[in-house]
């Protein structure tokens, strides 16, 4: 018999002493046998009784242990001084409490949150009673915390945090020993559709690799992070030479050229780097962080796949958006922004059978301002959702007036940034528009362009459904510039596709231009879809695209986009058809 049932459990009088009876007593003990680890043991630390959680937890026999020394547990992990102060601690007769962490019989580790207290037998301890919490779940969870704050998860290198300690520790040392360094801040090249496209694990894969070859190429001080996103820091130290740090860049370059195979797919991805160098750039982590990344950002807008380094010139830039955006922001309200409105004439009858919607803002002080100019403003800062509301209710408005004139079969079309139909309200927001503007939905087109369907989400797929299924015309923009193949259009509901005028601008001298046009064209009508050809500036143009039976042309040759009053006066010229015009 144990020794706990020895000492207290047998007679009849310690059972009135305890006010428990047997029963309850064998109830208690099985439900601390279910609980809690109990080990009761010598003042030199042999084990005199373990109960059956604590052989369970530890994966010893009670034989195992029993006449064992206690440290047959010992991890290793506990400093003799910890060690030393918890005897201590007992011996002199006081209660100990703390966390171990102990070696199972397996070799694997576990926590134990643990109360020692003594017997106290007359003068001094003999034996002692340790009550235990198996609490190895909980350490591991902080334990898994604590690694989350310090590094990224997925790629298993250090995360922003960490890297912000390192540079500022760098910056130290390199102030110190009077040495330069650089930081490089690398952002991934469209990789949100690469992510879209073939899903979010194949996206992860690549930025492991990214990773791993990133560390692959660096020397053994530097230290690579991941910020968030597809974005990450690289830190450079004790970079004495510009040509060294040319080089180690140009390495860094390199090592994303070759594909990255995964599984069936062979993925391209190109980067955008930023530099910033101390001291030159910054003295301080924040101001060198910050223009790396400015610097990173002016080579995406450059064009992907580029290295910039640092200019004082580019906060003036940054400086001149902050103002473009705080102008912009009030554009709505101060009723600054205009529609211009561009023919949409049919090839066959050259009759206008549409209008496209173009967007001006006309700024005091300054004058008109090219949507190309502000609308990428307008899509970072989300500013483009107001705008692109307002913009879909005066031209819808517009079409109603149009209509009311006599001219009831005028189709409007109007563009739609990828970030407006990816809201989730978007499809209501249109239906509303048309209730509330009493127009027809197939008097409405949606312009859209190609990289919104590249994407290809259910979520995508089915909100076309949805306006397709309300009436609304749909069609895609600047067709040619994606990557996007015919055949994979079929999957979308659209009516149109909109050849982009840089085919267009080639058609009559440049040979590929027009195999290129000619070739959408009958594709298109293949899969029964209009074909559209902006961007007509010359007859060449025309008589090539009307050869080819392109359906529908819009260019400065009929008209440049004007103001509605001046597009209500081409309307009722009905039609570019005129006798004198050879090619009707
Ligand atoms: P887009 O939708 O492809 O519009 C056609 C652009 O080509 C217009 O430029 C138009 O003025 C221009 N264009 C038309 N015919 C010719 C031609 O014969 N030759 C030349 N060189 N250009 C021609 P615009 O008005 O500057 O608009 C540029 C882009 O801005 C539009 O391209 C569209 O993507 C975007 N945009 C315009 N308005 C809006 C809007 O309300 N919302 C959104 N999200 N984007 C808009
Ligand atoms: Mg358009
Ligand atoms: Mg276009």
């Amino acid at each position: 018999m144990s020794v706990i049932k020895r000492k207290y459990i047998c007679k009849k009088d310690e059972e009135e002493r305890f006010g428990l009876t047997q029963s309850e007593l064998k109830a208690l003990l099985h439900a601390l046998d279910q609980s809690l680890l109990v080990a009761i043991f010598d003042r030199e630390g042999v084990y005199q009784y373990v109960n059956s959680k604590f052989c369970e937890v530890s994966q010893y026999g009670k034989r195992e242990l029993l006449g064992k020394d206690q440290s047959i547990l010992d991890s290793g992990c506990h400093s003799k001084k910890f060690l030393e102060k918890m005897w201590r601690t007992i011996i002199s007769g006081n209660t100990w409490k703390g966390e171990l962490r102990n070696r199972r019989k397996g070799g694997s580790f576990f926590w134990v949150g643990t109360t020692i207290t003594p017997f106290l037998n007359g003068r001094k301890p003999d034996q002692y009673l340790m009550i235990q919490t198996d609490i190895t779940k909980y350490k591991m969870a902080e334990e898994r915390a604590r690694y989350l704050t310090q590094y990224d998860p997925l790629t298993g290198i250090p995360n922003r945090t960490q890297f912000n300690d390192f540079l500022t520790h760098a910056l130290a040392e390199a102030e110190k020993h009077q040495q330069s360094m650089a930081i490089l801040v690398l952002d991934l090249d469209r990789f949100k559709m690469t992510n879209d496209r073939l899903g979010h694990t194949i996206g992860d894969q690549v930025l492991e690799m990214v990773a791993g070859r990133l560390r692959k190429c660096l020397r053994e001080i530097d230290l690579v992070a991941r910020m968030g996103g597809d974005e990450f820091a690289i830190l450079l130290p004790d970079i004495s030479k510009d040509q060294d740090l040319i080089l180690l860049t140009e390495r860094i370059f390199n090592t994303l050229e070759h594909p990255f195979q995964i599984e069936s797919h062979e993925i391209m991805i190109k980067g955008s780097f930023g530099i910033s160098s101390y001291p030159n750039d910054g003295e301080d982590a924040e101001t060198l962080l910050k223009n790396a990344e400015l610097a990173m950002y002016d080579a995406k807008k450059e064009g992907k796949g580029r290295a910039r380094f640092y200019v004082p010139q580019l906060h003036k830039r940054l400086h001149q958006t902050l103002k473009i955006e705080t102008a912009l922001s009030h554009a709505i309200e101060l009723e600054e922004l205009e529609l211009y409105y561009q023919p949409l004439v049919s090839l066959r009858t050259g009759e206008i059978v549409g209008m496209e919607a173009l967007l001006r803002w006309d700024r005091p002080g300054i004058g008109l301002i090219s949507p190309e100019e502000f609308i990428p403003i307008a899509e970072e800062t989300g500013l483009i959702l107001p705008i692109g509301e307002w913009v879909l209710k005066t031209a819808c408005e517009q079409n109603r007036v149009w209509q009311g004139n006599g001219h009831v079969a005028l189709t409007i079309a109007v563009n739609v940034s990828s970030l407006q139909f990816e809201q989730e309200d978007f499809v209501e927001m249109v239906a509303l528009v048309i209730k509330e503007t009493c127009l027809e939905a197939h008097s409405l087109k949606l312009e859209m362009t190609e990289s919104l369907f590249l994407k290809n989400t259910e979520r995508i797929i089915e909100r076309l459904h949805r306006l397709k299924d309300m009436g609304l015309k749909l069609s895609i923009d600047d067709f040619g510039t994606g990557y996007s193949s015919l055949g994979y259009l079929k999957r979308f509901p659209i009516d149109s596709l909109k050849i982009d005028r840089s085919f267009i601008n080639g058609i009559a001298e440049n040979e590929d231009d027009a195999v290129l046009a000619k070739t959408i064209i009958a594709l298109a009508h293949n899969l029964r879809l209009d074909v559209i050809a902006e961007g007509i500036e010359t007859e060449e143009q025309l008589i090539f695209l009307q050869e080819h039976q392109c359906d529908i042309g819009q260019g400065y040759l009929f008209s440049r986009p004007v103001p509605s009053e001046n597009a209500g006066t081409l309307l009722t010229k009905k039609s570019y058809r005129r006798k004198e015009t050879k090619y009707w």
